[in-house]
């Protein structure tokens, strides 16, 4: 066979693979962008799993009808612009890569109306191929329609599970985004029924809310009465790192369980560097040693913790899926987490009061 350009859907249906695995992965990417664009409220509208339908609502900044074509083609973003940028990225996104994929592998459908204009506009996509921009009333905001995910890849449908099953993974991810943006509201239904719903910031939360309302909705209540509260700061920096003036170079907050409240499985660990849940096996390996002495062999300690640093310090893209990161100063990081933890556990008996009086 000679070589040849593979045409944009199959690239674009190539990539899906990477990113989009399942319903969970497709309701994950669309609502990091709905995050990304400021939205205060976010519909997540389900059917059979998300196989047959994932609708995602948002009230954000919305996108003018002349970027809906490139909102759906491939490395086009509104995050970044040059690699100064993507080693300062503070958003979600910034591959560009999302809808495209998305949009190659459903029937797909993008609706907007821009903050301040008059007008909505929508775009179809089926299985990759791009329709006209047609007008479309809308409110300001996005709304993301996902139908039958994978109808033209036979091979991807056949490993999607049971509708449970998928909707499993997909409330996971949400109670994931949840727990790191306590001040949005998440609505959830399935198959026509409401099913899901973590509180936004309204007014009457605003006096006490630093997360420890959405740490009960998401973890319920038999966490949120062993843990202890983690805040540890460092403004010690590597050599030759000068950072940003008074800002901490590392700093961990979250909440971690009591050794009373362990796990058999791994399945309340939630960490997030810099807003973004990540699997880490530096920070995982602090945790487990901070917890050795006080854990049962084979027991999980349960833990919600947000890791900040520079943005220049941790490099972001190491995965299609951005569930990895790369720290500059790994063994740095370690040992602070390391710290942070221990101190937090040492104090038990001192006033590290559970949220929730158990
Ligand atoms: P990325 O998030 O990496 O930029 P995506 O493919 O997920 O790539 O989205 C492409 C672009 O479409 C985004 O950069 C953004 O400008 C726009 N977009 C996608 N979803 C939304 C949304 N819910 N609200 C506003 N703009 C959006
Ligand atoms: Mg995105």
């Amino acid at each position: 066979m000679s070589i040849r350009q593979l045409p944009d859907t199959l690239v674009n249906q190539i990539a899906a693979g990477e990113v989009i695995e399942r319903p969970a992965s497709v309701v994950k990417e669309l609502v990091e962008n709905a995050l990304d664009a400021g939205a205060r409220r976010v519909d997540i509208d389900l059917e059979e799993g998300g196989v047959r339908l994932v609708r995602v609502r948002d009230d954000g900044l919305g996108i003018p009808p002349d970027e809906l074509p490139l909102a759906v083609s491939r490395h086009a973003t509104s995050k970044i612009a040059s690699l100064d940028d993507l080693e300062m990225v503070a958003t979600l996104g910034f591959r560009g890569e999302a809808l495209p994929s998305i949009a190659s592998v459903s029937r797909f459908a993008l609706s907007s109306r821009r903050v301040g204009a008059e007008h909505g506009a929508t775009l179809q996509v089926d299985g990759g191929r791009v329709g006209d921009v047609t007008p479309r009333a809308h409110p300001q905001g996005t709304t993301v329609e996902v139908r039958d995910l994978f109808y033209n890849v036979p091979a991807r449908r056949k490993f999607l599970r049971a509708e449970r099953t998928e909707l499993g993974h997909i409330e996971e991810w949400l109670r994931s985004l949840a727990l790191a943006r306590p001040e949005v509201e998440l609505r959830v239904s399935h198959n026509g029924k409401p099913s899901r719903r973590y509180r936004g910031g309204g007014e009457e939360r605003l006096d006490f809310d630093d997360g420890a309302a959405r740490l009960v909705e998401t973890l319920g209540e038999a966490f949120a009465g062993a843990t202890l509260r983690v805040e540890h700061a460092t403004t010690a920096r590597p050599a030759g790192d000068d950072g940003r003036d008074g800002a901490p170079a590392l700093r961990l907050h979250g909440w971690i369980a009591q050794p009373t409240y362990s796990r058999a499985s791994a399945d309340q660990q939630y960490l997030y560097v810099n807003g973004r849940a990540v699997r880490d096996r530096s920070v995982a390996h602090a945790v487990k040693q901070a917890y050795a002495d006080v854990l049962f062999h084979g027991r999980q300690p349960a833990y919600v913790l947000f890791l900040e640093l520079d943005a220049a310090r941790v490099d972001v893209n190491v995965h299609p899926a951005k569930h990895e990161v790369r720290f500059r100063d790994a063994r740095m990081v370690h040992d602070f987490v390391y710290r942070a933890l221990h101190e937090a556990l040492s104090a038990t008996r001192a006033g590290n009061a559970p949220l929730v009086a158990a």
